[in-house]
């Protein structure tokens, strides 16, 4: 299987070279040459699988020259969780909450970056590539912690986290600063996510950036969702989460599922519209905004519009306003038009917004479905269903709380429903309380014990532990300090190789 750049479908690389590479070298993203198909018998087989063996068998399928290797890579990423790493949870006939957050730092990013190192080291032996591989990524919030918690001490590879100074919870931030590990590095830019995206995409196509750690046997990589290796796992849960509908007598085989996804960079959604592609029957995706709310506009007046202005918000992982992955829908919509998304793309850099044709929105509608809650709207959605059902989710989760009640009320569409839950409550204690009524202690420690007593849920062990942690991270950058940041440290890396 080949994979094509979303601006430049004449050179085609394999998964593993999609992998390595991260981005394709004029800046678009990768895309299988097609989707791979999955037919409702081997749905019917993968009933009997485990997860691992579920995700291994549908990353062999993007992934085949990665071969037997792909299921011990699976089974050692979701080791690393609680118990199964994509639980389903049923709150009511049809209303079901597939748990993403069992992995080591609390969010659906493990789910994909426990397994991204095994996939690239796999990658690199498969492509016979033998550079030592440099990691940028730009978080949110709970990206880079997977991703240093995912890569630490992992051989030939090195990792650097730059988040929004200010712009993540005291528990991410807690988490981020106090990571150990002989190749990892966190710094803070002076800015927001879309400034530190920003940087780390430019430091991608910095060349003279590139040849100077070149020189020192490093090549860049990115764990961001823009990497293929960063979906391919994400499609996975889709698949298992239909499957355990299926083998639980909640649907018969074959009928459409819609699934509501708390959305920021469009990573998560995009995975749930390739398992579509793929074969999956799903009805509707609901896309679920904040208040950053530019996404769900996208889909109601065809027109990105990133020039708006910015909010913080209860929900950090999803305060966004350019959506990297939506480049690789916009593809799709086109007709997979190279210089059409090009020129959209150019245009959103220049102008900060562009638009699609009318045609291309009818596509997008019959798949997608788009709305938004402003903080008040997430917050009652949160206590709301606490009330009814008596489950407590995450702000984010939150967000698709409200976006799926009001898209209930206004469809009455009674097609079986699955909320994508991104967080535990437990990694945004403060404004989970808050949202529930209660008061906030003034510590996260306090909190944490609070929330456990109002909710019932068992806190995880290593968020407690978290609290005893030293300080090891406290480099702060400016938008332009990358560069320099990211010599030094392949400097330092490379000493310490020696
Ligand atoms: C990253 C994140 C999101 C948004 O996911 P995208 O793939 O960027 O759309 C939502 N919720 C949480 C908790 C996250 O960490």
């Amino acid at each position: 299987m080949k994979y094509i750049s979303t601006r430049d479908t004449g050179h085609g690389v394999s998964g593993a070279r999609a992998i390595i590479q991260g981005i394709s070298p004029e800046g678009g993203l990768y895309v299988p040459e097609q989707f791979p198909f999955i037919s409702s018998g081997e749905l019917k087989m993968m009933m009997s699988q485990s997860y691992p063996e579920r995700s291994a068998y549908i990353l062999s399928k993007f992934l085949p020259e990665l071969g037997e290797q792909l299921l011990d890579a699976c089974e050692k990423a979701y080791s690393r969780f609680d118990g199964d790493a994509a639980p389903l949870v049923k709150l009511d006939d049809g209303l079901f909450i597939l748990e993403l957050w069992h992995g080591p730092t609390y969010a659906f990013k493990d789910i994909a970056l426990t397994l991204l190192p095994s996939l690239l080291t796999l990658s690199k032996k498969a492509e016979g590539e033998t550079s030592d591989t440099l990691v940028l990524v730009a978080t949110s919030g709970d990206t880079g912690k997977a991703a240093l918690e995912g890569f630490k001490d992992a051989p030939n590879t090195a990792v650097i986290t730059l988040f929004p100074t200010g712009g993540v919870s005291n528990l991410q931030k807690l988490q981020m600063v106090t990571q150990e590990g002989e190749n990892v590095l966190v710094a803070s830019v002076n800015g927001n996510f879309d400034d530190a995206q920003t940087a780390v995409k430019n430091a991608f196509a910095d060349g003279e950036l590139k040849k100077y750690i070149e020189e020192k046997g490093w090549k860049f990589s990115s764990a961001n969702s823009i990497n293929f290796g960063r979906l391919a796992p994400q499609i996975a849960y889709y698949f298992s989460s239909y499957i355990d509908l299926m083998e639980s007598g909640q649907i018969m085989a074959g009928e459409p599922v819609n699934f509501c996804v708390p959305t920021g960079n469009f990573g998560n959604i995009l995975a749930a519209y390739y398992a579509k592609e793929m074969g999956l029957p799903i009805g509707k995706l609901i896309c679920a905004s904040n208040k950053n709310n530019v996404l769900s506009d996208f889909f109601e007046k065809g027109e990105y519009d990133a020039d708006r202005e910015f909010y913080k918000t209860a929900s950090p992982s999803m305060d966004i306003l350019i959506s990297s992955n939506l480049e690789r829908l916009i593809f799709e919509a086109s007709g997979r038009d190279a210089a059409i998304t090009k020129k959209r793309m150019d245009e959103l850099k220049q102008t900060g917004s562009y638009s699609v044709t009318e045609k291309e929105l009818a596509f997008l509608s019959q798949t997608f479905t788009a709305g938004w809650a402003d903080e008040d709207e997430a917050k009652e959605a949160l206590g709301g269903f606490f009330e009814e059902y008596g489950y407590v989710t995450d702000t984010h989760t939150a967000v698709a709380l409200s976006v799926y009640s009001r898209y209930i009320a206004e469809t009455e569409d009674a097609t079986p429903t699955v909320i994508v839950s991104t967080a535990s409550p437990y990694k945004f204690v403060g404004s989970v309380l808050t949202a529930l009524g209660e008061s906030v202690p003034d510590s996260d420690k306090k909190a944490i014990a609070k929330l456990e007593d109002v909710s019932a849920m068992p806190v995880p062990e290593t968020l407690t532990a978290l609290f005893s942690k030293k300080v090891l991270h406290s480099t702060v950058i400016e938008k332009d300090g990358l560069s320099d940041l990211v010599k030094k440290f392949a400097d330092d890396m490379t000493a310490k190789k020696k």
